[in-house]
């Protein structure tokens, strides 16, 4: 049987009992013109390797095979899709790897082949998890090329989000620090079986070769997760553990230290992290 001939998703679910488990965020898409949608988001797959987390009845999997990936990888935590999922790599032999596992636990990553694209929608409670172990690896450019998500609509609103709004915070940062990262589409609640409450959204991250700005990766991950810890606070006493002159530091780069996290811009974020690692040197 060919990828084409494949039953339709819900045929799928019924034949082997997928009913959706809440506690593992399974909210599954059913309509393959969409799933076709959210693949082309990630742009020419024919030479790429494709991560995908959480396959589930495998409606983005055929997809991405469909569009042309080289490869999909797949790790699922639910052991009742691998039966469903096994069918799809029979309709492609050689091309879609299994794996069964906790996505949090089970990185497959490092053995897929570059160009490397990770596509998925992911389960709502381990989505900004992943994301931001995606985002700051120890070495850059990653081993991945692009990003394609599905989140909940605030999550991805946090990830393009620019100072000054209240979306803005330490996913802005990390993700605009060393990609570039747009909303691609929304999906209502009704594009999903069963539906979310909340409306969902694609984003499309890919990574830059370099960073924008200078900045040493741990410590503005530091920076920005204390700054934003106590968002209301001014940046004086928000950021006071980092160092013990902190405002002296703030006020050395041109920084107000009554300022509050949410005004401060991705690159004074950087030339902050780059004082702190100057001051603690010096110390
Ligand atoms: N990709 C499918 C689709 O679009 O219809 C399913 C998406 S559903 C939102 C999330 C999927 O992630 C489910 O299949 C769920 O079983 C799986 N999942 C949940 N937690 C996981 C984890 N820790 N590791 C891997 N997969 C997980």
């Amino acid at each position: 049987m060919s990828l084409e001939q494949l039953p339709p998703l819900r045929q799928v679910i019924e034949t082997h009992g997928l009913a959706a488990r809440k506690s593992l965020g399974q909210n599954f898409l059913l309509d393959l013109n969409l799933t076709g949608k959210i693949a082309r988001q990630a742009g020419d797959l024919t030479a790429h390797d494709v991560l995908e987390i959480g396959p589930g009845p495998g409606g983005l999997t055929r997809a991405l095979l469909l569009e042309g990936a080289r490869k999909v990888v797949a790790v699922e935590a639910d052991a009742r899709c691998l039966p469903a999922l096994e069918e799809i790599s029979a309709a492609a032999p050689d091309r879609l790897e299994l794996h069964h596992g906790d996505a949090l636990k089970l990185d497959p990553l490092p053995t897929l082949t570059a160009p490397v694209a990770v596509v998925a929608n992911l389960p709502y409670n381990i989505g900004t998890e992943l994301l931001v172990r995606w985002l700051t690896p120890a070495n850059w450019p990653p081993k991945w090329d692009s990003l394609t998500l599905m989140f909940q609509r605030e999550v991805a609103e946090r990830i393009v989000a620019t100072p000054g709004s209240k979306a803005y915070g330490r996913l802005a940062v990390l993700a605009q620090f060393r990609c570039e990262a747009r909303i691609c589409f929304e999906l209502p609640p009704q594009a999903f079986s069963p539906p979310p409450k909340v409306t969902s959204a694609v984003v499309h991250i890919t990574a830059l070769p370099a960073p924008r700005f200078a900045a040493n990766p741990k410590i503005l991950s530091e920076v920005v997760a204390r700054a934003f810890n106590q968002r209301r606070k001014m940046l004086r006493a928000s950021l006071k553990g980092l160092l013990p002159d902190m405002a002296e530091v703030l006020t050395s780069i041109g920084i107000d230290p009554q300022r509050r996290a949410e005004t401060v811009s991705l690159q004074e974020f950087c030339a902050l992290a780059e004082a702190v690692q100057n001051a603690r040197r010096a110390g």
